[in-house]
């Protein structure tokens, strides 16, 4: 088992030369969320917004409803005629018409008339109220009222759900189903959203086969190129996965550059730390710009974060646990940010005591994964950085701050849930 990043002593690439010093998990964030920012827009169909985060505040250019309309099945009248009504006064009007939704009554109704009107109608002129249908009886054109309605009884007057001119949305909302509704209703045909951020993943090592492939010899299935295409797509960005390519610096160069050129974003999986065969590192520092390189973030501290074109390129450790904790951290918030989404993690966080003590190391944050078994918190036993069914068995993770030693049995920690 391969516990880098994991152990309690002093981390040591037996490799290379390790690193010197590694930046905070603050630091790097406050870098991303200085250097990254969202992408243009785009404009789509109502139809294809759903999900999508909006560029613009949406204001709405018509009014909800546009016309005043019947909010009940039943008569128009001219509500003061109604006054006095009851069962045992009924007041006869005469049926002069019939409004239906879409179907407006052309005919007005004048003193003495009424227009029966369905829910949703437009009420027709000289109208004012809506008697609802229980509160009359009607024989051929005659229709007897036995309640009272005054004006504007059951009737939604123009504009009273949204009036034309109001901000409906915020800049910045993902849209819901609802939303895009709403944006119907007030004539949004086209939307502008923020463009989806196009991702590149570069795959590296020499020991792998195409994701999925039985294991042969000494080589092992690629796993982190799947399980990052699926956290790209979770977090608004259209993944491409390259790879697997061989540790050779040339062929590294050549996707990098490429992938640099065709995407908004690039991760590159595999090689990132400082042994000979990492070339990712030295690559950004080459073409472009490697702002951090090693994070003080158990078990991800061989991470990258660069540019190169003005493009984020994050380097991201090999062993599947730290390929995770990594891309949530670092790729998974530039990418966020791209998209014009919140940057921080997009789970769901619950505090809950620990069942058992929590043990970690000072001077880094770290990422342990838990378990929540009848409302408690159990960290994982078999947790190194390359168990990668430590995450698929774990509910979540809790994070440890750098300065805490751990937490003791029964403290209330927040767990990030996996799941929504
Ligand atoms: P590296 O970061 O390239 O030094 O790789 C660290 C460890 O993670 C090695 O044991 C690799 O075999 C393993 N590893 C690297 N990339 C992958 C991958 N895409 N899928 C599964 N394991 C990987
Ligand atoms: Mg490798």
């Amino acid at each position: 088992m391969d516990n880098r990043g994991e152990s309690s002593s002093e981390w040591h690439d037996p490799r290379g030369r390790g690193f010197r010093d590694r930046a905070s998990v603050a630091d790097v964030l406050a870098l991303i969320d200085r250097r990254v920012s969202e992408l243009e827009s785009e404009t789509l169909p109502l139809g294809e917004a759903y999900g999508r985060i909006l560029a613009e505040p949406a204001v709405a250019g018509s009014p909800v409803p546009p016309f005043d309309r019947a909010a009940m099945d039943g008569y128009a009248v001219r509500g003061e005629e109604t006054f006095g009504a009851s069962s045992y006064n009924p007041i006869a009007f005469r049926c002069a018409g019939e409004a239906f939704p879409g179907r407006r009554c052309r005919v007005p109704v004048i003193p003495g008339d009424v227009v029966a009107i369905a829910t949703g109608a437009a009420l027709p002129a000289g109208a004012d109220a809506v008697v609802k249908h229980e509160a009359t009886q009607r024989t051929g054109d005659v229709v007897l009222v036995t309640e009272p309605t005054p004006p504007g009884r059951h009737v939604g007057r123009a504009g009273e759900d949204i009036t034309a001119g109001t901000l409906i949305l915020p800049r910045s909302r993902m849209l819901r189903p609802q939303d895009v509704g709403v944006l119907s209703a007030v004539g949004a045909a086209r939307v502008a959203v923020v463009r989806r951020p196009r991702v590149t993943v570069l795959v590296t090592g020499d020991e792998l086969l195409p994701a999925g492939s039985p294991a042969v010899g000494d080589r092992i299935p690629d796993m982190n190129g799947v399980m990052l295409a699926a956290l790209i797509h979770r977090d608004g960005g259209t993944p491409a996965v390259v790879g697997p390519l061989p540790d050779d610096r040339d062929r590294l160069e050549r996707a990098l550059l490429q992938a640099v050129e065709n995407a908004d974003a690039v991760l590159v999986s595999g090689g990132s730390s400082t042994g000979p065969e990492d070339y990712a590192p030295g690559l950004v520092r080459a073409c472009g710009e490697l702002a951090v390189h090693g994070v003080a973030l158990r078990p991800a501290s061989p991470s990258g974060f660069g540019f190169i074109r003005g493009k984020p390129v994050v380097l991201l450790p090999g062993n599947p646990v730290s390929c995770l904790c990594a891309y949530d951290f670092f790729a998974g918030r530039a990418i966020r940010r791209l998209g014009g989404r919140r940057p921080d993690l997009p789970y769901r966080a619950i505090s809950l005591p620990l069942a058992r003590k929590l043990v970690s190391v000072v001077g880094r944050l770290d990422y342990a994964r838990v378990r929540v078994v009848d409302s408690q918190v159990e960290p994982l036993a078999i947790s190194g950085a390359s168990i990668l069914s430590s995450t698929t068995r774990a509910d979540g993770f809790v994070l440890v701050p750098s300065e805490l030693e751990g937490y003791a049995a029964g403290s209330m920690v927040s767990v990030w849930l996996y799941d929504e």
